[in-house]
């Protein structure tokens, strides 16, 4: 049998990709198609983290405006991603895969703590590791947090999911008909460029540790597990 590329990888999803069409904050059958995704490479043995944003439920910069104290909403956006968290491992349970939901602030009662080395240790023990609650600091989002906890892991990349965009494009391509796909692009080039792979402050992180970036089509059935096995899939982001 083919030898995964990947051995350990960190996928990032956005919590719009799991928003429900009807007004449902969260999709059951998004949740479940991800997780058929996220099985398929665990059975390769790939060891899998998964950072989840919060977005379906609450973004820090929504009620700034309104009025709200910054932090005080950037926190109500952490606890939504523990929302997301803890909705994406009862699927992945539900798939028959062992998981274990950390966050960065401490919530005894629902998921454990981040701690590093125990999530590289369930990591080992082939548990899918969820980190909820972000980086754990107001005014950061969940790229950032996917950005810190893959430096941390170790994990060798991330994959940015994307629902229905499958790669990073030289403009919106729903706009532009002129609009190209790279299969590659350093992390300057995008930086530069203000191409939407992740928020810069998580960009310029993975640039500095030189973790690279694989922004996918999360609805195409098989992306993971393609690129998990070396195919040139998406788009690349890297040195
Ligand atoms: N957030 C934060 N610190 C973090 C991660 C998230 O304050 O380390 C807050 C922030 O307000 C953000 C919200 O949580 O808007 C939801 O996260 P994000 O916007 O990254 O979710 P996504 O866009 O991926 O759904």
């Amino acid at each position: 049998m083919q030898e995964p590329k990947y051995r350990r990888i960190l996928i990032k999803l956005s919590g719009e990709q799991i928003k429900g069409d009807d007004g449902e904050s969260v999709s059951y059958t998004m949740l479940d198609f991800l997780a058929q995704e996220i099985e398929k490479v665990v059975r390769h043995g790939v060891q899998v983290a998964v950072v989840i944003g919060g977005g379906n439920i609450w973004r820090g910069n929504q009620s700034i405006e309104r009025g709200m104290d910054t932090a005080q909403s950037h926190y109500m956006g952490m606890l939504a991603t523990v929302i997301n968290a803890l909705a994406i491992q009862d699927v992945l349970e539900q798939h028959g895969l062992f998981t274990r939901a950390m966050t960065a602030l401490k919530m005894d009662e629902v998921a454990e703590p981040y701690i590093r080395r125990r999530a590289v240790r369930h990591m080992e023990k082939g548990r899918v590791v969820i980190f909820g609650g972000g980086t754990g600091n107001p005014y950061f989002t969940t790229d950032s947090a996917a950005a810190l906890r893959a430096a941390e892991v170790h994990a060798e990349v991330i994959l940015m999911a994307k629902n229905g965009v499958d790669g990073i494009y030289s403009a919106d391509p729903r706009r532009d008909p002129n609009a190209v796909r790279f299969d590659h692009i350093t992390y300057m080039d995008a930086l530069n460029r203000g191409l939407a792979v992740m928020d810069s402050t998580a960009l310029t992180f993975c640039m500095d540790n030189r973790i690279p970036i694989i922004v996918f089509n999360a609805l195409a059935a098989g992306t993971i597990e393609r690129i998990v096995m070396g195919e040139q899939v998406g788009t690349l982001v890297s040195n």
